[in-house]
């Protein structure tokens, strides 16, 4: 009987320390994620982004990264309200999803905002990527529902890791510039920084 009690304890304190870990894990990926999108958030792409640049400074190697802001946003809010804008920003999500690779990072920063980073890539193919993704957001309506198609469009600004000097500050800044110089321009557009 002793035995026994002592075994069911030692169970108990198992399946319970396994509650626990999971748990951990589930807040640790709730606090990196983007709740409506699922993918990465503000958070994790400082983090990941700061870590990038000092690798890719330390090795030479090539980093690019893509900012893109949908355009008039706010007209499919007002026109179709927020639940079919949160529609589109899922489906944007997916289509982000389907334009880049496994290595890439791409993240959701708030608002209808969007980063991917890019490892190992040089502008003129982060360019091709921008464009294709650009493309793509044009090219086929967002069904928020089976009678409901909207049209969107994106503004895209590219940025190429340049220097030793560069943190993810100023990487980050240039395609945001360049992103404005795309919607400035007349959106639906992909701006490299200067
Ligand atoms: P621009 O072409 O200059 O980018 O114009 P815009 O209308 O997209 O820009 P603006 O920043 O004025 O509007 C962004 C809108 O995005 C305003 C806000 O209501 C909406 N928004 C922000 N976050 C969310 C969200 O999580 N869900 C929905 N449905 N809308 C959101
Ligand atoms: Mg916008
Ligand atoms: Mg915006």
């Amino acid at each position: 009987h002793e035995l026994l009690a002592r075994v069911r304890t030692q169970i108990k304190r198992k399946r319970h320390s396994d509650f626990l870990r999971n748990r951990i894990e589930e807040t640790v990926e709730q606090a990196v994620t983007d709740a409506l999108t699922g993918l990465h958030n503000r958070r994790y792409m400082e983090h990941h982004l700061d870590t990038l640049v000092r690798e890719s400074t330390r090795t030479g190697r090539n980093l690019s990264m893509l900012v893109t802001d949908i355009d008039f946003f706010k007209h499919v809010n007002d026109t179709y309200g927020h639940d079919a804008g949160d529609a589109v920003l899922r489906e944007f999500a997916n289509r982000i999803r389907r334009n880049t690779r496994g290595v890439d990072l791409a993240c959701r920063l708030g608002g209808e905002e969007f980063v991917i980073i890019m490892p190992d890539t040089e502008t003129g193919r982060a360019y091709q990527i921008g464009e294709r993704l650009r493309a793509c957001i044009a090219a086929e309506p967002f069904f928020v529902s089976p009678e409901i198609a909207i049209r969107v469009t994106t503004s895209v600004g590219l940025a190429t890791l340049e220097d030793a000097n560069d943190t993810w500050q100023t990487l980050f800044k240039r395609a945001d510039q360049a992103l404005y110089a795309s919607k400035r321009s007349g959106r639906n557009k992909v701006s490299t920084a200067a």
